[in-house]
């Protein structure tokens, strides 16, 4: 099941033009608040939807009787009943097949058409807590990175490499992403497979990963290389605003084998730049939440990235770095595609 955070666009109702519009950070169209039908407001007007594979079309999960204001309380506080009514509801939207142009006009359809009727945003545009990050985790990637820059990029062969990013608000595929022209010199992508944890885990063992995974997603680990590298630590240099996106859902755990074997890959400008498979981490999802659930609790709707394969853009001689207007896609199969550009 494909789960994806949106917001009504046009006259599909539940739009309060009389809320105020909260401009965040540039990122994106304003947005307003929202009365939701149950009395919950969600002050974004985000809601959480089921995807259909073709992408067309979404059904508000409040439809089936389900209602969460937003992606981190469905990961939280959600039951495996539920879940189940969601999984037939995806499968009866599969079956009823897709829009027609006449059908979209049809105000009392169950389903939204995505573009004319809603947005989709990141699926989880505010994280609870800052994502963590796996660094040099494909070993052509650790390979290309200690060219670039021995000193910053330097792993030791027994541990994972663990950093943080701070997401104060993730944009969605179609978003742009900002240069900051003035202050970074080297904008490099990095297309990732990311894991959002399904419950709170401490403790556990490689054997009981997968059971505490809620789903997967695309993420796009923007990194501004000059401040990564001249401070000692990466954190400045990946957690810039809008450095983050997500997308386009969340396919949930139970739509892959574990591990995940997937082919994941990023195109510059249309020029494919990495190209990889999703089983070729140096530390595999199993380790990396075993070990940092070793004393640290991890909690529902924690993002796992998993990081990066080779193929980014200081890998290349002489570096191939982003500037306003060039467009980065990452793609996983199963999940779909993650397209930004870069603005002034
Ligand atoms: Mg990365």
């Amino acid at each position: 099941m494909r789960l994806v955070t949106f917001q009504r666009v046009g006259n599909s109702g539940a739009f309060d033009e009389s809320a105020p519009v909260m401009p965040l950070f540039g990122i994106g169209a304003p947005m307003r608040g929202q009365e939701s039908g149950d009395g919950l407001f969600s002050f974004f007007g985000e809601e959480v939807g089921i995807l259909s594979k073709d992408g067309t079309k979404i059904l508000p999960i409040a439809n089936t009787g389900i209602s969460y204001p937003d992606m981190n309380t469905l990961i939280a506080e959600h039951n495996p009943q539920e879940m189940e009514v969601l999984r037939a509801a995806a499968e009866a939207m599969e079956a009823s097949g897709g829009f027609t142009e006449d059908s979209e006009e049809t105000v009392d359809t169950d389903y939204l058409a995505v573009g004319t009727q809603a947005k989709i945003l990141s699926p989880i545009p505010v994280p609870l807590q800052d994502v963590i990050c796996l660094g040099l985790n494909y070993t052509e990637h650790a390979e290309e990175a200690a060219v670039y820059a021995k000193d910053s990029f330097t792993a030791r062969d027994r541990y994972p490499v663990y950093f943080a990013k701070r997401v104060n608000r993730s944009p969605a595929d179609g978003d742009p992403v900002p240069a900051y022209a003035d202050l970074v010199d080297s904008l490099d992508y990095e297309a990732e497979l990311a894991v959002i944890i399904g419950k709170d885990v401490k403790n556990i063992t490689p054997e009981e990963v997968p059971e505490c995974i809620f789903g997967y997603t695309i993420l796009n680990d923007f990194s501004a290389r000059n401040l990564q590298t001249r401070h000692t630590q990466w954190y400045l240099g990946k957690s810039l605003d809008g450095y983050t996106p997500m997308g386009p859902c969340i396919v949930t755990a139970d739509e892959f084998s574990f591990p995940p074997r997937l082919k994941i890959s990023s195109r510059v400008n249309g020029e494919l730049r990495q190209d990889s498979m999703t089983d070729m981490l140096i530390f595999g999802i199993d380790y990396i939440i075993a070990d940092l659930s070793r004393g640290m609790t991890l909690r529902a709707g924690t993002i796992i990235s998993t990081g990066t394969p080779k193929g980014v853009g200081m890998g290349f001689d002489p570096p191939k770095f982003l500037h306003a207007g060039d467009t980065v896609t990452c793609e996983i199969e199963g999940i779909g595609t993650l397209t930004n550009t870069i603005s002034d």
